[in-house]
């Protein structure tokens, strides 16, 4: 047995509740992990929350990524000691997740953690920073360079926003940060942004072509400010798509794919394979400012867990959230 936050479903609702369990008979892993951190992203409020349909069967261990040692081996690549870090695959949704003292995943689904790097820094990394990783990844691949012109990155005080504005930065891409929390200008100039962007001069109905602005997008937020950020697009721009915070609609036109020839480019970190993954990873370790990275923490405790979900549908969070577990 091993304690886990468990979501329980039946007719009467939904509940979360920390408690030991013990994995079911017919568990496909055949890697254990000794958990040592785990994180919060959105997509976990989500599930924890109940706000959306993310989590498939109950009960279910929420948690869609984390970082530990490996206890049990039957797969050829790993053997116990090894550092590992695991992002997506349905983890937390259809199998039982990171937020639990020990997982049992298929090896497949791990990546060695690159040397260099801790297991509480690749936490607070965690899914949104290895998505913003995979953002920068394909902005690259669609041939956009620093000299281009300003990146805009979206939701910048999130978890993605952060480290998207961080690595940017690191980069050399100058990088206007939008955020709906004026009081976070300063975070987000130290993490490298360039420019300051009120969310609400994204937030009203875009028209189908606004004056050009960016050469780059890194977006988390979706809806109207999506829409807007493509209207604003220079010639042959590049946006990054990744997320749904503000909604899951885009109320767009045509108009800049077809007049200004921009790429709108989709971000999957779920079923990303793994050698882009194992790249991603092993570049966060290389690019990736390890101090400015602890300046986005906040370390909630286990147990407090369930209460702290409800703060990422809130937009109340900045930076990334790590939850101890075995910590190294
Ligand atoms: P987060 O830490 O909660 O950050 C989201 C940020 O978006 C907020 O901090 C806020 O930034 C902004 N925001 C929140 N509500 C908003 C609203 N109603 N309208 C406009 N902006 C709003 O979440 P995250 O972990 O960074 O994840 C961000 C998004 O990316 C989520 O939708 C998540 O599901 C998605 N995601 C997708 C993948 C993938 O594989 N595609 C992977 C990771 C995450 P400001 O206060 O600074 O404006």
């Amino acid at each position: 047995m091993f304690d886990a936050i468990v979501i329980d479903k039946d007719d009467d609702g939904q509940r979360v509740t920390v408690k030991p369990v013990a994995f079911p008979e017919l568990t496909d892993g055949d890697v254990a992990v000794d958990v040592a951190w785990t994180t919060l992203n959105y997509k976990d409020a989500l599930a924890i929350t109940g706000s959306s349909p993310v989590v498939r069967s109950f009960p279910m261990v929420p948690g869609i990524d984390f970082a530990g040692v490996v206890a049990e081996s039957r797969h050829p690549d790993y053997v116990p000691g090894d550092r590992v870090v695991l992002n997506g695959w349905g983890v937390g949704e259809k199998h039982w997740g990171g937020l639990a003292r020990r997982a049992q995943v298929k090896g497949d689904w791990l990546v060695a953690l690159p040397a260099g790097i801790s297991l509480r820094q690749a936490m607070a990394i965690g899914t949104a920073g290895y998505t913003a990783m995979l953002c920068l990844m394909a902005l690259e691949a669609q041939g956009l360079p620093p000299e281009a012109g300003e990146v805009v990155v979206t939701g910048a005080s999130g978890g993605v926003g952060s480290v998207a504005t961080a690595l940017l930065a690191a980069r050399g891409y100058r990088v206007a940060a939008v955020t709906g929390r004026r009081e976070e200008a300063d975070y987000l100039g130290r993490l490298g942004a360039a420019t300051i962007v009120d969310r609400a001069e994204l937030s009203d109905k875009a028209r189908p072509l606004n004056k050009e602005r960016w050469a780059g997008a890194v977006d988390v937020v979706g809806g109207t400010v999506l829409s807007n950020v493509l209207s604003m697009m220079k010639y042959r721009g590049v946006v990054a798509a990744c997320g749904l915070a503000g909604g899951m609609d885009l109320p767009t036109s045509v108009a800049p794919f077809i007049l200004r020839g921009v790429t709108l480019r989709g971000v999957d970190s779920v079923m990303c394979p793994k050698p882009e993954r194992s790249v991603a990873w092993q570049r966060l370790a290389e690019e990736l400012d390890m101090r400015l990275l602890e300046s986005m923490v906040t370390e909630v405790p286990f147990e407090r867990v369930p209460e702290t979900a409800p703060l990422f549908l809130e937009g109340k969070v900045r930076g990334r959230m790590i939850v101890p577990l075995s910590p190294d």
